[in-house]
This record gives C-alpha cells, structure tokens and sequence, in this order.
C-alpha cells in the first residue's frame, strides 16, 4: 500500500482517485470543491485541507489539475509542494498541460532529486471511471516505469512518449484531432437529420462505414443515441468546452513555433469559441452539434 496525495479530484481526477483506493492504496486528496472531497472519503480515501497537507507522507502525488497555471502553481509557486517535498518521491502530472510547464516543473523536479513525469490521459469520464485510461508519458525510462504500477490501476494503456513533456505534446496532437473529428461527425449527423434519417440508424451505418470514428463508438452527440453519454445527460459532465478551447489554443500554440500548418484545427477553434459565445462553456464539448442549430 502506498500513500498517495491525489490533487484534483474533479470530472477526471475523482474517479481516478478512486479507483486508486479500491486498489487498496492510502489516498489521500485535495480539491477546491468540497463535495468533491466528500466524494472521496465516501469511496474509502481521506481530505485534506490543503495541498500541504494532503502530500504530507506521500511517497507519490498524484495531480489531474485544468490547466498549466494551476499545476506550476502547485509544484512551483510561493508556497508550492517542491518548497516542502522530500527527495524520492514520485510525482505525476495527469492534467493537460503545455510542454513547456511540464519541462519547467520537471526540470526543478530533477535539481531536487523528485522523479517526475507528465502524464496526460485520454479516454474521457467514463474511461476514468472504468480504469481504461491511455497514459501518453513523457520522462525518462526509469521513471516512467515507477509511474506504471499506479498508472495501470488508472488506465488500460501506458505509452512511452519520449522525454518530459513529450506525454503533452501527444496529447494536445490527438485532442486536436478530436476536435476536428467531434465537429465533423456533428455536421454528418445534423445533414442526415435534417433530411429525415434516423441519428441512431445513421449512427451505426457510420460507425461500420468509412465514416467510423471513436466519437460514434463512444461519445456520440446526439441526445439519446448512446445511454451513457454526455449529450444523453445534458451535455453535463464529460469534457467542457472551456478544457476543449483551451486545448485547441495548447494546439495552436505549438503549432505557430514549429510552423506547422493547422487549417482545420483553426477552424475546430473558431467553432468552439462560437459555441461558447453562444452556449457557455461549461457544457460537455460534444454539445458542439447545437452550434449547427438553426434559429428558428
Ligand atoms: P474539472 O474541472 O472537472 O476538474 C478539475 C478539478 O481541479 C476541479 O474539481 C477543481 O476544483 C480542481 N482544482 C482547480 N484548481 C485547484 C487547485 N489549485 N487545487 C486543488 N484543486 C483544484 O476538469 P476535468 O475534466 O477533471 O479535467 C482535468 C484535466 O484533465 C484537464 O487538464 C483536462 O484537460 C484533462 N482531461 C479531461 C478529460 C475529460 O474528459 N474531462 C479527458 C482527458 C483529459
């Protein structure tokens, strides 16, 4: 059993904390929302009232925070974990993340002798849930395998990426793609309902056509058509918009310095940022498919 301070117990971080604690680890976690610490101690983990005190005795801690601002403030900040955290401890950052923080956040790491390594996920809520995970981690081999026993209770595949901050870099690739794919498959569905086809029928055809995609596997975003999705809950929960634009924007980004050209991610980005104009950003990223509403 190891101790394991969980920062972060959100959309993502909850479930995966507690999967954690049912395989049988000492989790001890640490959120803003208090429900969401409650939600913890009910599943058998323990709250802390502070990051400090959530990582004291911790030989791992663990962070699924929304944005780089947050973890280097967490790692890093005035009164940051690395102030008081001891040598040897392991650290993996789950949050979604520029590169370049997790390079600075590792890189600090390494002068004080703690392991880290950047661990971003995909699979959404239910793959936390589910313990299906995909890790894409960036660190050095050494590390990455400390990380695997814990990473494995969260997920169901653990990739390699290459050095710190490599784990972000494919991930911001393959939420870039998800956004085009997502906004894609809601203009298909809405051009078929709009001409009188069934979205669940049309659905299937896709999925088994040359059309299919994990969206119409797993997430599909008609109300309805799949039970267990967000669009079939309100589009609550799941993947906000706000972490969608914020990772278009992560895409984005990294794609003017290496000067690669994103014409369909730039688009994924304009449509997100009407979607929220429009909707708010607090919806599941899926709700996207209102965008191709029409008015009246
Ligand atoms: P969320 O907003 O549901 O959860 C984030 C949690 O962090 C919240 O509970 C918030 O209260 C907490 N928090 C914020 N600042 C904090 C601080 N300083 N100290 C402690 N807690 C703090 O977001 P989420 O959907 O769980 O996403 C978390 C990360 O995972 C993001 O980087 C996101 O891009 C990434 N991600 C999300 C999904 C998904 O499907 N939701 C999938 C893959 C990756």
């Amino acid at each position: 059993m190891t101790k394991i301070a969980f920062i972060g117990l959100g959309n993502m971080g909850g479930p995966m904390a507690q999967n954690l604690v049912k395989a049988g680890h000492d989790v001890c976690g640490f959120d803003l929302v208090p429900e969401a610490l409650d939600q913890l101690e009910q599943a058998g983990g323990s709250k802390a009232e502070s990051v400090t005190e959530a990582a004291q005795g911790a030989s791992v801690v663990i962070s699924m925070l929304p944005a780089g601002k947050q973890v280097e403030s967490l790692y890093l900040g005035d009164d940051g974990l690395f102030k008081t955290m001891g040598n040897r401890c392991l650290v993996i950052d789950c949050s979604t993340i520029e590169a370049e923080v997790a390079r600075k956040v590792g890189q600090q790491a390494k002068e004080q002798g703690i392991d880290f390594v950047d661990a971003p996920v995909s699979g959404g809520t239910a793959g936390a849930a589910a313990g299906t995970l995909t890790f894409m981690v960036g660190g050095s081999a050494g590390t990455v395998e400390q990380a695997r026993p814990y990473l494995e209770i969260m997920g169901q595949t653990v990739f390699h990426a290459g050095d710190t901050g490599a784990g972000q870099l494919a991930k911001i690739c393959n939420n870039m793609l998800l956004a085009i794919v997502m906004t894609g498959t809601s203009e298909a569905l809405k051009l078929g309902i709009d001409n009188g086809l069934d979205p669940a029928v049309l659905s299937e055809i896709m999925k088994s056509s040359s059309g299919g995609n994990w969206v119409l596997e797993k997430y599909n975003p008609v109300p309805g058509v799949m039970p267990q999705t967000p669009a079939s809950n309100g589009y609550q929960g799941g993947f906000m918009v706000a972490l969608m634009a914020k990772d278009l924007g992560l895409a984005l980004n990294t794609a003017a310095s290496s000067h690669t050209a994103t014409p369909m991610a730039s688009l994924a980005d304009n449509l997100y940022k009407m979607h929220a104009i429009r909707s708010g950003s607090h919806q599941d990223f899926s709700s996207i498919i209102q965008l191709y509403d029409s008015a009246d």
